[in-house]
């Protein structure tokens, strides 16, 4: 036998041993195993898993890193429907995958930023600045009036049975609660002056993007003002920790079908399947718009940039699978930029002001969220909103998109100021917590899609989109 086969004998039966003994054992009530304490045959099971996963991603098969960040998904559900509760226990490796990718982030954002602004001439920084603010408005508007007309259109919110109403309300007043009282702390005045950091070892700790961008392009730009000797030394050190970031993105997105396995099979085994049918509609019609957003992408790509649909949708693709199971634009910020820069050839001056400016104020899946979630707790409340209201909600939902975190439930915060500004009481909220995270998902996936798109098209528009595919 050559010595190829042998080893890939020998990965198989590595492969369907390790299988066996993990299937075997989260499928049993560990307690009934009477010789192992429960930690060691749950660490047993766990590392059973994990090697089963590897050999057969790593080893037996050559697999594209997409498709292994998929496949990853779709073992994530598949486990967390048939072992539940049991499986939740590997959420440490998921947590451990965005601890990685969140380290890099805030170094990356800086470091890649102030290079990449003391590079453009102080004109060419004004231009791309106004390009994308507008850009980023108009999809953002667009996005909450495609939630509006759907929600218009479908009703999601009339005849929702009084009992579900009541049930839903009762068990999520709490948290509610708790939301809107969080959200009451934020006004938008305060929010766009805290853009300006006091202490900028504050925001860096603290991981407040949109501080650590000002203070960055300042300091980018001020650079530029200053003699060469001086500015050069202080270019290469960022421009080696920006490579030094980059090199570790590489690295960290080879962990990620583990880390988004073990994300997706701990959010299916934590959710209720009977909340998802009393929401039904709601969710298929918030889903059904995000996913319209997700294809209006690429002909506006193509229309700037003359890059074919496949290239942009397939190209985003792992990003996407990140956002997903991350629930987080931040967090997924290090791989946006990288595919954006990799697989789609937008400069990395451009990429590294569009794609962090965009993770905290573009917000299009949120905002087409928002318009469906408002429109949907004033039916179920019957409150009739007028057009004046919604044009009211538009705005508000655009406007209350700037300045609010990347980060898990972080729309759900946004929908309190929405829901105030046209008077639906924000108890609402109850209503839909009880899917949030999943719908979290889906439209963090279409925020970073978003992203990725304003930085194609800003590239195209300057001439400077290095991949014409
Ligand atoms: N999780 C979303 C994001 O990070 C924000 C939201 O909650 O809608 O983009």
């Amino acid at each position: 036998m050559s010595q190829k086969l042998t080893l890939q004998v020998k990965d198989a039966v590595v492969f369907f041993i390790t299988a066996c003994v993990s299937i075997l054992l989260y499928s049993v009530n560990l307690k009934e195993i009477g010789f192992l304490p429960v930690s060691v045959l749950q660490l047993v099971r766990a590392a059973a898993l994990f090697t089963a996963m590897i050999v057969i991603l790593e080893k037996i098969f050559t697999i594209k890193i997409y498709n292994k960040i998929f496949i990853g998904l779709i073992l994530g559900v598949a486990a967390g429907i048939i072992f539940k509760s049991s499986i939740a226990e590997i959420k440490p490796v998921g947590d451990l995958f965005i601890r990685m990718i969140r380290m890099i982030i805030i170094p990356l954002v800086f470091a890649s930023l102030l290079v990449g602004s003391a590079s453009m001439s102080p004109k060419k920084m004004g231009r791309i600045g106004a390009k994308t603010l507008v850009y980023y408005l108009i999809y953002t508007a667009f996005a909450v009036f495609i939630g509006l007309v759907l929600a218009n259109i479908f009703q999601p919110g009339s005849g929702l049975p009084e009992d579900i109403k009541t049930g839903l309300l009762n068990n999520f007043n709490n948290k509610g609660a708790e939301v809107s009282k969080l959200a009451q702390q934020a006004n938008p005045i305060d929010i766009l002056l805290q853009i300006v950091p006091v202490n900028l070892f504050n925001s860096l700790s603290n991981g407040k993007l949109l501080p650590i961008i000002f203070f960055a392009i300042f300091t980018g730009i001020a650079l530029t003002m200053l003699p060469k000797e001086k500015a050069e030394p202080v270019l290469s050190f960022f421009e080696g920790i920006n490579d030094a970031m980059i090199v570790i993105v590489n690295i960290v997105i080879k962990f990620a079908p583990y880390g988004v396995f073990a994300l997706i099979a701990n959010v299916v085994a934590n959710f209720g399947t009977d909340i998802l049918m009393s929401l039904l509609k709601y969710m298929v019609i918030t889903i059904a718009g995000l996913v319209f957003l997700n294809f209006s992408y690429p002909p506006v790509v193509k229309l700037f940039s003359g890059m074919k649909m496949g290239t942009f949708l397939k190209g985003i693709r792992s990003a996407q699978l990140i956002a997903f199971s991350t629930s987080s634009s931040s967090a997924t910020l290090p791989v946006t930029i990288k595919t954006c820069e990799d697989v789609m050839g937008v400069p990395s001056d451009i990429a590294s002001f569009v794609l962090p400016l965009g993770a905290t104020v573009n917000m299009n899946g949120t905002a087409l969220y928002q318009g469906v979630s408002a429109l949907f707790i004033a039916q179920v409340f019957s409150i009739d909103l007028s057009l004046s209201s919604q044009l009211l909600i538009v705005l508000t939902a655009t406007l209350a998109s700037i300045g609010t975190a990347g980060a898990p439930m972080a729309g759900v915060l946004m929908l309190v100021i929405v829901l105030e500004q046209v008077g639906i009481p924000p108890e609402g909220l109850a209503l839909i917590l009880g899917v949030e995270r999943i719908l979290d998902m889906f439209r963090t996936t279409i925020n970073i899609t978003g992203d990725a798109s304003a930085a194609v098209v800003i590239a195209a528009t300057e001439g400077e989109l290095k991949i014409q595919r």
